[in-house]
């Protein structure tokens, strides 16, 4: 029972407890299951000052020949020898047929597991040796579906940190594009929202979610882009709050849409756990090959 609610605990911290839907069930019951969960921290290191909140342009990242696989399947690798090397501030879109690795890639640096062989550092340091907190504090995510609880606008963004001012969720809200929409509503920020209350549309939802991410200021970003369909003005609002949302930090993002991966600095192209293609748009569009073709797909992978 404690490793549940230890497990459970974790998990929120994380997701800032914007993610008690069913995909996070699951992997909270895949995370129990595994018979190696992370080990926790016996003498963490000192958490770099850049890790903290964004100050400065965000976090370095760095996947040195990172080998993983489920605990469940020992005999199937989900990534293998994996190397990235993200400077502080870049956008790296990820995409990537489905069951590519994708989703892995984001659990691992979120340490809902440890890879076998390799390391993941952060600001050079092994995400091992940060405390489970200290690390996914640094960390924000743009989950797929936001989850919007069954309180008013201005908390459900305050879940992204919970001792945010009324004035702080509001300037997050601000540069999130979902300012306007909220003072639209009956009561304001007072409006409750969720099943019984306001139903927000998807796009309502993605930008309540960026605004969570956003007060956090977290120097690492993971975006997990909905492939849900946008009306076109939500679309862009949506691509307005994402790019608020990047500037200054570091950013990893599971991209389905053109627009996102034409802004990204690098895109990767994940095959079978490894990294087939890397490049720009117009460079991969050049090679012609698995990017190409995921591209003429519109990159509706999963
Ligand atoms: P993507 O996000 O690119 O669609 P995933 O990272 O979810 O791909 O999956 C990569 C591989 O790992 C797939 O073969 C998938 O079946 C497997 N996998 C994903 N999650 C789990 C899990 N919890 N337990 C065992 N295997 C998993
Ligand atoms: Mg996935």
């Amino acid at each position: 029972a404690s490793l549940v609610a230890g497990s459970i605990g974790a998990l929120s911290e994380v997701l800032g407890d914007t993610q008690r839907a069913a995909g996070a069930t699951e992997r909270l019951l895949d995370l129990l299951a595994a018979q190696s969960p992370v080990q926790s921290v016996l003498l963490p290191e000192t958490l770099p000052a850049s890790l903290s909140s964004c100050t400065a342009n965000g976090a370095a990242l760095q996947l040195e020949d990172v080998v993983f696989h489920y605990p469940s399947r020992p005999d199937s690798n989900a990534l293998m020898h994996l190397s990235l090397d993200i400077k502080p501030g870049e956008t790296i879109a990820v995409v990537g047929p489905s069951g590519a690795g994708k989703t892995t890639l984001f659990q691992l640096l979120l340490r809902f597991y440890d890879p076998q062989q390799g390391r993941i550092t952060l600001d050079g340091v092994d995400i091992r040796f940060l405390t489970l907190s200290a690390l996914r504090s640094a960390i924000g995510i743009v989950p797929q579906d936001t989850v919007i609880f069954s309180e008013n606008a201005l908390e459900n963004i305050r879940f992204g940190r919970a001792d945010a001012s009324d004035d702080e969720v509001i300037a997050a809200a601000k540069m999130a594009a979902a300012h306007e929409f909220i003072e639209r509503l009956p009561q304001g920020y007072q409006s409750f929202l969720g099943e019984r209350g306001v139903r927000l549309s998807g796009g309502q939802r993605q930008r309540i979610a960026i605004a969570r991410a956003l007060l956090k200021n977290p120097p690492l970003l993971l975006l997990d882009e909905a492939t849900s369909a946008l009306d076109a003005e939500s679309e862009r609002l949506v691509q307005t709050a994402l790019e608020a949302a990047m500037v200054g930090r570091t950013t990893l993002v599971i991209a389905h849409r053109l627009a996102t991966v034409q802004r990204a600095d690098r895109i990767i192209v994940v095959e079978h756990g490894r990294i087939v293609e890397t490049g720009t748009h117009t460079e991969l569009i050049a090679q012609n090959g698995l990017y190409a073709s995921l591209a003429a797909l519109q990159f509706n992978t999963d």
